[in-house]
């Protein structure tokens, strides 16, 4: 008979503890305690029991009385002084909040697997500015006032003598007038050309690179961007130079990569050419490197740059650079 009121009183704690609200508390308390309550019940038949039991079972009942009536007023206090918030504020068993945790933005990512595949190479990571002198923008690296490879480049002018950079190429003379070769640089960077459609924006990212030491040949110059190509896309993917010309370089090339898409077969991507252009590369002009004070009889160097959308768009097979600035979470995530 004890055990049974002993069961009876924890169960009524429990279930005081893990009410919500004030009228749940109240339920409780007529369930127990009411004038039909468990409690009251079990009182009402203590006469029922054998003599000499009565006096323990109504003390012991008396006390379980008393003790559910104070859990009762305990959790009505509670639950009047804090509201139910405080309830759901300590509700264990409701699931945690999401923390909804970014990533990081594909152009980033690619500019950084660049920059990684570079520094293995021994290249070290400089950035320059990106709002730059007409000086370093054009005149250092060979593009003299009124020179028409100028136009090549769709600049904003600030003022007469400055321009937000149309290339991350600046970076070249401004590393060098402050050392000697060897110079091995890798500089990415945001540059800007007055030009918008599906493979253009008026802000895009370039990575520059530049190696000047004695005896470098166009060969090292294919060496070194065959790796890379290798370790950014298929290890047996091929390149092919083609002559161009750019002002700072002498000779000049454009790389193409075989087509990712239908391996040189050709396909809409490659205009059915089986190619893709990535990168504009040379070896450094004389002209440029007199400029830095270099001794040109004893240095040579070459130089490459290229952009980064135009990367991410080969490898992630995107055929809208302005998906990139959407931003659409949709798009992003993708990455
Ligand atoms: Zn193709």
């Amino acid at each position: 008979m004890e055990h049974n009121i002993d069961k009876i009183y924890a169960q009524a704690l429990n279930e005081i503890e893990h009410t919500t609200s004030i009228e749940a508390v109240q339920d409780l308390n007529v369930k127990y305690l009411g004038r039909k309550g468990i409690i009251t019940r079990f009182l009402r038949n203590i006469s029922r029991l054998p003599a000499d039991e009565r006096p323990q079972a109504g003390r012991r009942a008396n006390e379980i009385k008393q003790q559910i009536e104070s859990a009762c007023h305990q959790k009505l206090a509670i639950l009047e002084k804090d509201g139910p918030d405080f309830v759901k504020r300590i509700d264990v068993s409701l699931p945690g909040r999401v923390c909804a945790r970014g990533t990081m933005h594909p152009i980033t990512q690619i500019t950084q697997q660049i920059c990684d595949i570079f520094s293995r190479m021994g290249f070290e990571v400089v950035e320059g500015p990106e709002v730059e002198t007409d000086y370093y923008n054009f005149e250092a690296l060979n593009f003299p006032k009124n020179h028409p490879a100028r136009d090549m480049q769709d600049t904003f002018f600030i003022s007469d003598d400055i321009v937000l950079r149309t290339h991350t190429s600046p970076t070249q003379p401004r590393v060098m007038e402050k050392q000697q070769p060897p110079v091995r640089i890798i500089a990415p960077g945001k540059v800007y050309r007055c030009d918008s459609d599906l493979t253009h924006t008026p802000m895009f990212h370039q990575v520059e690179g530049l190696l000047v030491d004695e005896n470098i040949s166009f060969g090292d110059l294919k060496g070194t961007l065959t790796f890379f190509v290798h370790q950014m896309f298929d290890p047996d993917t091929r390149l092919r130079f083609r002559p161009s010309f750019f002002p700072f370089t002498e000779p000049s090339a454009e790389v193409d990569i075989q087509c990712v898409s239908c391996r040189g077969d050709g396909c809409r991507i490659c205009s059915h050419t089986g190619w893709l252009e990535i990168l504009g590369a040379g070896m450094v002009h004389p002209a440029v490197f007199e400029k830095v004070g270099y001794d040109t009889s004893r240095y040579t160097g070459f130089a490459f740059g290229m952009g980064v959308e135009r990367i991410a768009m080969l490898k992630y097979r995107v055929d809208d650079i302005r998906k990139f600035f959407d931003n659409d979470i949709r798009f992003l995530n993708q990455f």
